[in-house]
């Protein structure tokens, strides 16, 4: 499963290009906890971040890979933002 969207005109418009459509951001969830996620840019790289299992997606030419084993390989424990209380 990829997660694909068309870069539209609407960015034509825009100075300042996202690489990741916001609205986009809004819906993507963790696909094993369906928490959403975060972005993170990293020097050239870009991540999509789950606070709540610590799995980090990686965005690849815009596209956010949203596949679990995808996530594993670049799981982070010191992620993960535990609920106060
Ligand atoms: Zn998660």
């Amino acid at each position: 499963m990829g997660l694909r969207y068309a870069h539209s005109t609407f960015f034509a418009q825009e100075e300042v290009a996202m690489p990741v459509h916001p609205e986009l951001l809004k819906i993507l969830v963790c696909p094993d906890d369906k928490d959403p996620v975060e972005y993170v840019q990293l020097g050239k790289e870009e991540w999509l971040v789950c606070h709540t299992c610590g799995r980090r997606y990686p965005v690849r030419d815009d596209i956010p890979v949203m596949l679990i084993e995808e996530g594993d390989r670049y799981r982070d424990e010191a992620l993960i933002r535990r609920p106060q209380g």
